[in-house]
């Protein structure tokens, strides 16, 4: 696994480092924001040493240290590296900071990726997608400031935006726009390459996050995973969202189950050129949830464990073997 040395300048000011890696989880994007004396950071890495490899590559553009950090949401391949800035002002929204308590803790990765047995499917799933991260050590910190609807940013002479778009990906997600750029930095209400995951939805939700994102007009959009997107991009990843839910919605109207139904999509061939297939089984799981008044909390290991069932049964297909 090589980690970029490098930063990807998407506009004045703002540097992207992009693991770059699809196919696979974790892997996700972290916007460095720089002016004058200031530094921010939009999303800490996975474990400390993916941490070392942005600061290692930032180091050429970065004033001193990163005063403040955003959350885009809770999810630990966005906040896990939070801990390695312990003078940090960290934002993310009320709700992401309410609902911090339902995500897999740096200890429970650990077991997932260590105890669980490998040769069923949630270790085997575990450990092919998860199993590179050292969670060990990892602490989970908390965000210090939160707020609801916008919050205002300034790092040196750039504006930023912080925009609550949840619950969407997640039950506190923000988008983060800079308008003297624009740039959108997404989180991920966006990925690139991959079929998305979504742990709150419904997909209705994640499109009307989408369309917050073009009203902003902006000229570059960067995901939570993937390569840095379009407006264009941004109406395609509409457009798939909007056929999922109708595919979903049908057979949820014929009586098939949740599992049968994503099996059933995913038979069909839905955009079978895209990375993690097995995603469409929480995706549908979720929908299902909400076509069925459930309002309990989803629970993000069974839902992982039932998109591990899928892709089990389907391995020797994809291109990790
Ligand atoms: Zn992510």
């Amino acid at each position: 696994m090589k980690l970029p040395d490098g930063l990807i300048q998407v506009a004045d000011g703002l540097h992207l480092w992009a693991p770059g890696y699809t196919g696979t989880w974790g892997f996700a994007n972290c916007l460095l924001i720089v002016s004058g004396e200031e530094a921010a950071l939009v999303d800490t890495p996975y474990d400390q040493a993916m941490t070392e490899a942005l600061m290692g590559a930032a180091e050429t553009v970065l004033p001193g240290a990163v005063r403040t950090i955003v959350n885009t949401h809770v999810n630990g391949d966005h906040t896990f590296g939070n801990g390695c800035f312990p003078d940090a002002e960290i934002i993310a929204t009320k709700a992401s900071a309410e609902h911090l308590c339902h995500e897999p803790s740096p200890q429970q990765m650990h077991f997932l990726t260590h105890q669980t047995p490998a040769d069923q499917p949630l270790g085997w799933y575990a450990r092919r997608h998860f199993g590179r991260y050292r969670y060990e050590g990892v602490e989970s910190v908390p965000p210090t400031v939160t707020f609801s609807g916008r919050y205002e940013l300034t790092v040196g002479d750039i504006a930023a935006e912080l925009i609550e778009v949840g619950p969407a990906h997640s039950a506190g997600d923000l988008v983060v726009h800079f308008p003297d750029r624009g740039v959108v930095c997404a989180g991920d209400v966006l990925f690139a390459g991959d079929h998305p995951v979504h742990w709150n939805g419904p997909l209705g939700n994640v499109i009307a996050a989408c369309e917050t994102i073009l009203a902003l007009d902006p000229e570059v959009v960067v995901p939570g995973h993937g390569a840095v997107m379009s407006r264009e991009d941004v109406r395609c990843y509409v457009t798939y969202h909007r056929e999922l839910e109708a595919l979903i919605r049908a057979r949820h109207a014929g009586g098939l189950s949740a599992d049968e139904a994503a099996a059933d999509i995913l038979a069909g061939g839905f955009r079978d050129h895209l990375g993690l297939p097995e995603r469409v089984v929480i995706l549908t799981a979720v929908e299902y949830r909400h076509l069925d008044g459930d309002t309990g909390e989803p629970d993000l290991v069974a839902l992982a464990a039932r998109a591990a069932e899928w892709a089990y049964r389907h391995r020797g297909e994809d291109v990790l073997d």
